[in-house]
């Protein structure tokens, strides 16, 4: 548990770290974040506008030069992928660490009920696109002396809970391919690969589950970061295959 963490300002120097879901909530905090302790960011996600308000706010604020990489993760295929790869081949030669963080709901439904096309679409977003991201950019990973992996769960991706169908399930897959990648790379590369759940966050997708709820009383992106901060450092080199919490559970 890492709540606590104060990073210091240099954490992340000269680290070259891409953050899917980085136009908004969690990952827009998270990139801000990492740009903020040093590293070179590279912004994730499908919504040019929003990437690049988030790219201008790291200039803003000091930080290193970030560069934008649109993907629209429902329909981006193997091919795209190793697009994404040749490119940061080029540009960086390496990647230093990596968060999986973009993510959709899907819909609060039994599993009988569940819309099949939903749940593929909820499982292609959430999982096979991180998958198929990670066999893609694995190898620039290992060309870092310290890198990280590190994947978004959700309390839900721990214990199953009614309705949460889709969401649950491709977060279960997540924390078994965290588990898998981290046996596979301990003796083999310098990549670290654990699972963080980022605990009731106040974001779009947080407001969209619970309509009734006041954000008010949630934590800010912005107030979970050491967690993040701590797993894409040098100081988590001794954790791989682990489950992170950012912040205390909430009794819900
Ligand atoms: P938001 O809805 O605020 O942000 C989601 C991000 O994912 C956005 O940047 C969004 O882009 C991006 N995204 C969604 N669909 C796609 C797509 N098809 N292609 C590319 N990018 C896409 O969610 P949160 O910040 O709340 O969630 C971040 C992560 O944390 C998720 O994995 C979520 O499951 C997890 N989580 C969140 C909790 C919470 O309480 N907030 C609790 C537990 C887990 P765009 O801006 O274009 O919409």
């Amino acid at each position: 548990c890492k709540i606590d963490y104060q990073a210091p300002k240099d954490l992340l120097k000269d680290r070259i770290i891409m953050v899917t879901g980085a136009s908004d909530g969690i990952g827009r905090a998270a990139a801000k974040a990492y740009a903020a302790h040093g590293a070179t960011v590279i912004l994730v996600g499908r919504t040019i506008k929003k990437l690049e308000e988030v790219y201008d706010e790291i200039e803003e604020a000091g930080g290193a030069q970030p560069a934008i990489f649109p993907i629209n993760f429902e329909t981006a295929t193997y091919k795209d992928y190793g697009e994404m790869a040749e490119l940061l081949v080029k540009e960086f030669g390496r990647l230093d660490g990596l968060l999986h963080n973009a993510g959709i709901l899907g819909s609060l439904t039994p599993v009988d009920a569940y819309n099949p096309q939903q749940w593929e679409q909820v499982m292609q977003v959430n999982f096979n696109s991180a998958l198929l991201m990670t066999q893609a950019l694995l190898s620039l990973l290992q060309e870092s002396r310290d890198a990280r992996l590190l994947f978004t769960s959700s309390s839900v991706g721990r214990k199953g809970r009614a309705f949460w169908g889709a969401y649950s399930i491709s977060k279960f897959a997540t924390e078994g391919l965290v588990e898998i990648l981290a046996d596979e790379q301990e003796n083999l590369s310098s990549v670290r690969v654990n699972s963080i759940n980022p605990g009731a966050t106040r974001t779009g997708m947080r407001q969209l589950a619970y309509p009734g709820e006041n954000p008010a009383t949630l934590r800010t992106p912005e107030e979970i970061m050491p967690t993040y901060l701590y797993l894409m450092g040098p100081d988590s080199k001794g954790d791989n295959g682990l489950k992170f919490d950012a912040q205390p559970p909430k009794t819900d």
